[in-house]
């Protein structure tokens, strides 16, 4: 049975009902985070709930919540739904008002809503059972507030859906002047002679814990070069390796870009290294 949480319950997730007029529904009003557990163990806790808090900040939503009331939903979640390995998923909406009307009403409650989806064992460091993907490419048609994990993910989506109907698994995503931004549902790294590059975080993409995470991890080690700088399409093509990373992928080898080889077209050895340090310290977050 799959336990969710919706304002202050508990309860199986088909008896969970929210109204059509909830301003999630209706407008995509809201924000939301996945933070990822093994085995009962949360990896990110805190950053992603930074990261949830200064989204909601920023669209002027207040729950009034504490650290550990939000540590407690996830464990709680955790203990009800068995611990392996779990997505735990939070969403804030502005909440239920009784008409359909842009500004924000004078009283509402925020709907809080939780629950756990399976997500695959964590990553191994190991070439030959990596799951490598193959991606296509776009012109990022989202909006300008990309930071901000809104719940209105209609160009996600679409992104992401290309990429599907192309035969491929993401879709990396560039702006107006050919830099890369990120991808669909992930962040995006390129691998350039041994150094890592991934694009400084502005409001064209979202700020992802694992790129934070594994950026962290990457400099306290000290010997593999990270830059946060801007990726020009051309060096994605010229790039060495390609990566994209999520809380539920964490570092996963890109091999294909629009049907062309990613370097010699197999796992690199700096994803080796990067995923080998990554599995040793994830749950330190
Ligand atoms: N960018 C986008 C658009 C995302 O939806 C996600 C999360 N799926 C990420 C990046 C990666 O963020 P995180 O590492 O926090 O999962």
């Amino acid at each position: 049975m799959n336990i969710a949480y919706l304002n202050g319950q508990y309860l199986p997730i088909e008896q969970a009902k929210i109204s059509p007029l909830d301003r999630g529904f209706l407008f995509g009003d809201g924000v939301y985070e996945v933070v990822p557990s093994y085995e009962g163990k949360l990896v990110g806790f805190l950053p992603h709930l930074q990261r949830m808090n200064k989204g909601l900040e920023a669209i002027g939503i207040s729950t009034g919540w504490s650290e550990n009331q939000w540590l407690d939903l996830c464990l709680k979640l955790i203990q009800q739904n068995g611990a392996g390995n779990l997505g735990i998923y939070l969403q804030i909406s502005r909440g239920t008002y009784d008409t359909r009307a842009h500004r924000f009403p004078d009283k509402v409650n925020p709907t809080i809503f939780a629950f756990c989806f399976e997500i695959p064992p964590a990553p191994v460091a190991d070439k030959s059972l990596a799951k490598t993907y193959t991606v296509s490419t776009a012109r990022d048609i989202r909006w300008d507030r990309r930071d901000i994990k809104s719940t209105s993910l209609l160009g996600n989506v679409l992104h992401y859906q290309q990429g599907v109907e192309q035969g491929n698994q993401e879709t990396l995503l560039f702006n107006d002047r050919n830099e890369l931004t990120e991808a669909s549902s992930c962040n995006a790294f390129i691998v350039k002679n041994g150094s890592v590059i991934t694009p400084p975080l502005d409001h064209q993409k979202l700020p992802g814990i694992t790129r934070q995470i594994l950026i962290d991890i990457l400099r306290n080690d000290g010997n593999i070069s990270v830059e946060e700088r801007t990726v020009t399409m051309d060096e994605v093509a010229e790039a060495d390796e390609v990566w994209i990373t999520s809380s539920s992928r964490e570092i996963a080898p890109v091999i294909a870009i629009d049907s062309v080889p990613v370097g010699d077209g197999q796992v690199g050895d700096v994803w080796l290294a990067a995923q080998t340090l990554f599995s040793a310290n994830r749950f330190n977050y």
